[in-house]
């Protein structure tokens, strides 16, 4: 359509060499070709084909047809501090010409097509928690700074400026990109960082947060470090979770905050606001399964607490004003903390769930009840990704989330399959902790 920016014309006014056509896949991989600029042309028009089965978690067999990678030019974002002539450019995944349903990008896009339909857009600002670890020739792994207030570490200035190098680079990157980088922290866990920007539309900041998982990686690696944003690394130190912080806009403006009368339960939101948080609340079990998808997830939130007496991860499902340890932080009037997810989500595929666990409150108009402590007999989240998995399998509203684009359920259960074999996986290994339960027990 006319005024619309070309990629074409993106790559000329950037001078770039090369763009990385990038996905993600369910599990949130990042897949990426490199683009020519010569081939710019044909690559908007045609896109740029990928065999699915050996992308991962894209629900193909090796003789299914290839998805093609269809760029998305507004997500074009130039990456000249990580290589000269580089950008990246994220893509909506095609198979046979039609949105591919078992895309991320593709189930988010969706989610957001229902939410316009009702008149409103989403607003999300996403926190990125991860490690900075070396890795050790025995393949272990340990801290790549240990700061000299281990027992509390969060906040600690003497590890931010020893990370300094690394953090002012990847806090530079997003300055250059727009992306309005407003803070960088220590976090709880040594060697545990994050690295905050301004939030945005809720497509953007799902497309950032997979641009600044790569930004990371690469810089430190170019420190001679690993990032990683696993959940928990380290069993003995604080998990990194990816909280998002979310809001509805409707024509009139910000949808959450109450008009006054409807503000039935104190925290300032209106009955759309409570809804959506009533949505998140009552879906949680299941939304654990697209938010906190790994084995490796379940073990932050059952963390061991902090010398602060809190692991900071929700392990209830529970709402509360400015308390960072209940599922939902509601910190003020105009958005909603939801602090489940982890760094193992491909963030589409996150925000697109918690969209569509929100939306259903919103639709049914529910109540979350008296904010605060868990009520007494209420479910804990999910202590394992099989009972997330189970809890998937138990809820139709999230599995519709999965089978956004495609009706018949065979991406949810391609899904619950894939995750409950990833659970089993795992459970087939024999761990150094059985050895010391079971070795001599009888
Ligand atoms: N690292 C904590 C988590 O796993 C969050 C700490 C914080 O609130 O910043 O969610
Ligand atoms: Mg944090
Ligand atoms: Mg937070």
């Amino acid at each position: 359509p006319a005024g619309q920016t070309t990629l074409a014309s993106l790559v000329a006014a950037h001078g770039t060499q090369f763009i990385l056509a990038t996905f993600t896949t369910l599990t949130g991989k990042p897949c990426a070709k490199l683009i020519p600029a010569s081939a710019v042309e044909d690559f908007q028009t045609e896109g740029c084909g990928f065999a699915g089965y050996a992308a991962g978690a894209m629900g193909q067999v090796p003789a299914d047809p290839d998805i093609v990678a269809l760029p998305d030019p507004g997500s074009f974002t130039p990456l000249p501090f990580i290589r000269p002539g580089l950008a990246m450019v994220h893509c909506d995944p095609h198979v046979n010409g039609e949105p591919y349903p078992y895309a991320p990008r593709v189930i988010l896009r969706r989610q957001l097509d229902r939410l316009a339909a009702l008149g409103m857009t989403l607003s999300v600002g996403a926190e990125v928690e991860y490690f900075l670890v070396q890795k050790n020739p025995d393949g272990s792994i340990c801290p790549a700074d240990e700061a000299d207030n281990a027992t509390q570490p969060c906040y600690d200035a003497r590890g931010v400026t020893r990370m300094y190098d690394h953090l002012s680079a990847v806090s530079e990157a997003m300055e250059q990109l727009g992306w309005g980088p407003y803070a960088s922290d220590h976090e709880d866990g040594n060697g545990q960082f994050e690295q905050n920007f301004h939030y945005a539309d809720a497509m953007i900041t799902a497309d950032r947060v997979t641009t600044l998982r790569y930004i990371i990686q690469m810089l430190a690696e170019a420190r001679g470090m690993t990032a990683t944003f696993m959940p928990k690394p380290f069993a003995d130190r604080t998990g990194s979770g990816l909280h998002f912080h979310m809001s509805l806009w409707g024509d009139e403006g910000p949808r959450f905050p109450s008009p006054g009368a409807d503000d039935v339960h104190g925290l300032g939101l209106s009955t759309l606001g409570y809804g959506f948080v009533a949505g998140l609340v009552e879906h949680a079990p299941a939304l654990q399964a697209l938010i906190a998808p790994t084995v490796n997830s379940y073990k932050r939130t059952r963390a061991a607490s902090t010398s602060s007496g809190a692991s900071w991860a929700p392990r209830a499902a529970t709402y509360g004003g400015n308390d960072r340890t209940h599922l939902i932080r509601v910190p003020d009037e105009h958005r909603i903390e939801l602090r489940a997810g982890d760094g193992a989500a491909s963030s589409h595929l996150a925000i697109a769930a918690a969209l569509g666990a929100g939306l259903d409150g919103v639709e049914r108009g529910l109540d979350p009840g008296a904010p605060g402590a868990r009520p007494e007999g209420a479910p804990l989240l999910p202590r394992t990704l099989l009972d997330a998995v189970s809890e998937l399998d138990r809820d139709p509203v999230m599995r519709a989330v999965l089978d956004s684009a495609d009706p018949s359920g065979k991406v949810s259960a391609y899904y619950a399959e894939l995750k409950r074999n990833e659970f089993y996986d795992w459970h087939a290994q024999v761990t150094d902790w059985e050895l010391r339960q079971y070795l001599t027990a009888v």
